[in-house]
């Protein structure tokens, strides 16, 4: 018995030297119900259009389950969700919560963990696609509201849950047509929050104008025939001569915003050739070659003048070359935020009374927010994603979930303020 007992000793002091199972710290947050199902969320592969109706269904869940209203329209066949908590007084401007339920593809070979699995790491690191874009914060408004509901707290304005199936492909199927529905108008909203940046520390930006975007989508032509001729002017040679001065201009923006701070966006354009194609085969002369460009403009390019610059491109590039728009936003309102701003005051007032600071930032890309502020709906980009490095659109995209749980938190001040303007 003695010698079963010191065995026994022996073995506790082997257990508690021993150290921790690495998951300890992160073990929890498994069975945490909202980190569950941002998980779940995550895992719906929304890169692929089709599953867009399983996303559709697992926030007619979420409504169901809190008790909130949900319908979903079809401006332009593709679905927009909307989750509605009506207020004290639905007399009142409304407050819209949007987000987009599609993502960007993943390529799984780029990833530690698959993209859509939404593997929690020791260090509590949720991977997957949509994690920070955005599929976080339509988590955080919902779980907000439950939490709000849960208290029986009240607000005197209704919030609407929005979620937009098509934003990162320009919200051609999405916002766009939406903004122009009864049922749009019918929503009354006074403002909007939707997707916006992380920051490295413990404060938050506030997005309140987007860059216009430009696709510009030019055609060389030449002659073709067999490899072994070098006929003059050739496609390639004009779109040899395309690429340069695009490149050059892109030089003098890269010069300007080097003079920025890096999160100052406003006053040089971004631009990128992204897609070069062309070409039968490695011994036929190509006819034609594809050079695709992405633009977005700063708030002070004027329109006019980068258009001719455009063109400029295209006359001096050779004979014949074509210039086609694949995107071409010329407007993107910016929301005043001053202090007659009843909304951005509320907005500030609950980040500072965190002990954080709000700072007001043009966005670098464009996002459903340009065809509501269009409407006269003043809208504000805001993410809670504090100590984050940015990863969106990019492999191992991942949000640490003590950032995402305190995220509910943020909105839950937010929506105090906002829901009582
Ligand atoms: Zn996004």
């Amino acid at each position: 018995m003695l010698r079963r007992l010191s065995l026994v000793f022996i073995w506790l002091a082997v257990v508690q030297a021993s150290p921790l199972p690495k998951n300890h710290r992160t073990r929890q947050y498994y069975d945490h119900p909202a980190v569950q199902r941002y998980r779940e969320y995550i895992q719906i592969d929304t890169s692929i259009e089709d599953n867009l109706k399983d996303a559709v269904e697992f926030w007619k869940r979420q409504a169901d389950e809190i008790g909130l209203t949900f319908a979903v329209h079809r401006p332009a066949g593709l679905p927009v969700c909307v989750v509605t908590w009506v207020g004290g007084d639905p007399s009142l401007p409304s407050i819209m919560l949007n987000s987009h339920m599609d993502v960007v593809p993943a390529d799984p070979l780029d990833w530690t963990y698959p993209p859509f699995s939404a593997h929690m790491d020791d260090e509590g690191n949720i991977y997957g696609r949509g994690t920070q874009d955005d599929k976080d914060v339509s988590i955080q408004y919902v779980e907000a509201i439950r939490k709000l509901r849960a208290d029986n707290i009240t607000l005197q304005r209704t919030l609407h849950i929005t979620l937009m199936p098509d934003e990162e492909t320009g919200g051609l199927n999405g916002m766009l047509p939406f903004v122009n529905t009864t049922e749009f108008a019918a929503l009354n909203i006074g403002f909007a929050l939707d997707e916006g940046l992380s920051t490295s520390d413990g404060n938050y930006v506030a997005m309140y104008q987007d860059r216009r975007p430009w696709i510009l989508k030019y055609t060389t032509y030449g002659e073709g025939g067999h490899s072994v001729l070098m006929p003059e002017d050739s496609a390639m040679e004009k779109a040899q001569r395309l690429i340069n001065m695009i490149m050059e201009w892109r030089e003098e923006q890269i010069r300007v915003m080097r003079t920025k701070e890096p999160t100052d966006y406003s006053g040089y354009n971004s631009v990128n050739i992204n897609v070069i194609s062309g070409g039968l085969a490695a011994n036929v002369i190509a006819k034609t070659i594809t050079v695709m460009v992405d633009i977005r403009l700063g708030p002070t390019t004027d329109n006019d003048e980068l258009l001719a610059l455009a063109e400029s491109w295209r006359s001096r590039s050779g004979n014949g070359t074509r210039m086609e728009f694949v995107r071409h936003v010329t407007e993107s309102v910016a929301t005043p935020i001053g202090d007659d701003n009843l909304y951005w005051l509320a907005l500030r007032d609950a980040i500072t009374e965190t002990g954080s600071s709000l700072t007001p930032l043009v966005c670098p890309a464009a996002t459903d927010m340009i065809p509501l502020r269009s409407r006269g709906v003043p809208s504000i980009g805001f993410s809670p994603k504090t100590h984050t490095i940015s990863r969106i659109h990019t492999s191992d995209e991942y949000l640490n979930v003590h950032t995402f749980l305190k995220g509910i938190d943020v909105y839950v001040a937010i929506l105090k303020k906002l829901g009582n303007v």
